[in-house]
């Protein structure tokens, strides 16, 4: 069966709500339901369910990872400047269709609309940034220790990969793979988060509108640990990329390291900021406050352990939950809303479980604390100030709007705090003092630092993490690196 996703609305959930029909793109055709098993995708905002997603079975993802393998020869060998042809003319057609994508990524991930839209023209600078890249791959000649011997350095794709994205960035996080392996000459077979796989599939409608060939890219869906695992075992596949959970992220590199495939794994983080006394507090917490509930706070980099200098503590501690009572919190389809809902219903319990242990270690609650009102998954944007160590949410990140404060003396202290967990992906200063700017930015154990600015992803800049949030590179020339591999070609 074949169905031509965002051109058939089938609404569920609400009266005219225009989600499409869903579908899986295996070696190039777009394959409906048949007799395959569905999983419900549900508004998050109000609990409907707004679609019947189809699951692959084993045979269709057999046949995608096949589909993969056959295609990569030629994708391959493809000049460079025709797959970049392909990739600019996806990223305008995202641009042209970014209202309607926008839409149905607040639907089904409850982002606000703004936000959503904005994304998918993020996704589109991704895609066009990783074109122009794929350009640039140039090798090396190593000059020879012989008479008559020249080395070269070629830096080939690896090959066909597989990729899992989570819910939180629907489209910019498929981008980031799916740009960085196409424009080197990868193929992939991806697996979006079921919970939104309407925007995913839109990014790969692009594509294949662009002129993608069949079997460059198919995108499954279906239980998580299944599709991975069977995934990753398939010997058509050469290499991993996954984000998501650090939990999540071990298995799927244990499972990678059975056939010693190439993985790169984005996984949680649980970032600190260092507001130092010598700050602009205004500016600190006015940035922070919108870098931490952007999206829910659903995010990887996502602002949460605040340690503020004793002198300034209760002073930042209140500008802070005065913009954070200024938030909106309501339907992402309501123009006016600044915070959606959680993206499903697994985040309130876990949300709420972190609150009240952080309560009865003594945090204050600033703002904020409980579950919105209505049936959609809304907790309200929570400040817990003075948060002990002990605390629950001080190691384990919330994921969801919650922020913590707590005091530190000196920048020592600050920089133990902020170092003390396995995670290290984003991490924040706010100060005046080019020595303290410069201290953190030598000592945070982060893979990435903004100093008195909360904007850390652009399509030209690295994004990844060290210690336990994972290895690799997302973004910039580094994010090319993944998916290449050196081959020394020694000439007589
Ligand atoms: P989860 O760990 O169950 O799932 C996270 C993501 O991984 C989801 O997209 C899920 O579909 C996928 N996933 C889960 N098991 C998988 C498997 N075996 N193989 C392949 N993919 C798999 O958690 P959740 O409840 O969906 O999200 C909560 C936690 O996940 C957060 O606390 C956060 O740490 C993490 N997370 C991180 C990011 C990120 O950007 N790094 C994004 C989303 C979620």
């Amino acid at each position: 069966m074949t169905t031509d996703v965002g051109a058939v609305p089938r609404v569920r959930g609400g009266a005219d709500a225009g989600y499409p029909e869903l579908s899986l793109l295996v070696a190039g055709r777009w394959t409906g339901r048949g007799d395959r098993d569905v999983r419900p995708v549900v508004d998050p905002a109000t609990g409907a369910v707004l679609a019947e997603l189809p699951v692959a079975t084993a045979a269709d993802l057999d046949e995608a990872a096949t589909a993969a393998a056959q295609a990569f020869p030629r994708w391959r060998d493809t000049p460079a400047h025709d797959r970049y042809g392909i990739l600019r003319r996806a990223a305008e057609l995202l641009r042209e269709r970014a209202d309607q994508i926008g839409r149905v990524t607040t639907l089904e991930q409850g982002k606000p609309v703004a936000e959503a839209t904005q994304e998918v023209h993020g996704a589109a600078d991704i895609l066009d940034w990783f074109a122009e890249e794929g350009r640039r791959v140039y090798g090396r000649i190593v000059p020879s220790r012989r008479p008559g011997l020249r080395n070269l350095v070629l830096r080939q794709p690896v090959g066909p990969v597989a990729a899992f994205t989570p819910w939180n960035f629907p489209i910019t996080i498929p981008a980031r793979k799916i740009g960085a392996a196409l424009a080197t000459g990868c193929t992939m077979v991806i697996k979006p988060a079921e919970e939104t796989p309407a925007t995913g599939l839109a990014l790969a409608r692009a594509l294949v509108d662009a002129g993608l060939p069949p079997g460059v890219l198919s995108v499954v869906f279906g239980d998580p640990a299944t599709v991975s695992t069977h995934l990753i075992r398939s010997p058509a596949i050469r290499k991993v990329t996954f984000t998501g959970s650090t939990a999540v992220g071990r298995q799927i590199a244990a499972l990678a390291a059975e056939g010693v495939k190439r993985v790169t794994l984005e996984l949680g983080g649980h970032a600190p900021v260092l507001v130092f006394d010598d700050a602009d507090l205004d500016r600190a917490a006015t940035l922070a406050a919108a870098a931490k509930f952007r999206n829910a706070g659903q995010i990887c980099i996502a602002p949460t352990r605040f340690f503020v200098q004793e002198r300034v503590f209760e002073d930042f501690t209140a500008r802070l939950a005065a913009r954070i009572e200024r938030l909106r919190m309501g339907s992402g389809l309501d123009p006016e809303t600044t915070l959606g809902p959680l993206a499903h219903d697994r985040r309130l319990p876990a949300i709420e479980a972190l609150v009240s242990d952080a309560v009865d270690r003594g945090a204050e609650v600033v703002t904020g604390g409980a579950p919105g009102d209505g049936e959609g998954y809304f907790w309200q944007p929570t400040l817990l100030a003075g948060v002990d160590r002990s605390a629950r949410a001080m190691s384990e990140e919330p994921f969801g709007p919650v922020a913590l404060t707590v005091p530190f003396t000196d920048l020592d202290e600050g920089l133990r705090r902020a170092n003390e967990l396995p995670y290290g992906l984003a991490s924040y200063a706010f100060t005046s003092s080019r020595d303290t700017a410069y201290a953190v930015s030598e000592s945070i154990e982060a893979g990435m630092l903004a100093v008195n600015h909360c904007m850390l992803t652009a399509p030209e800049t690295p994004f990844g993490g060290v210690k336990e949030s994972g290895y690799g590179s997302e973004g910039g020339s580094e994010g090319i690196e993944d998916y290449l591999f050196a081959k020394l070609v020694s000439e007589a």
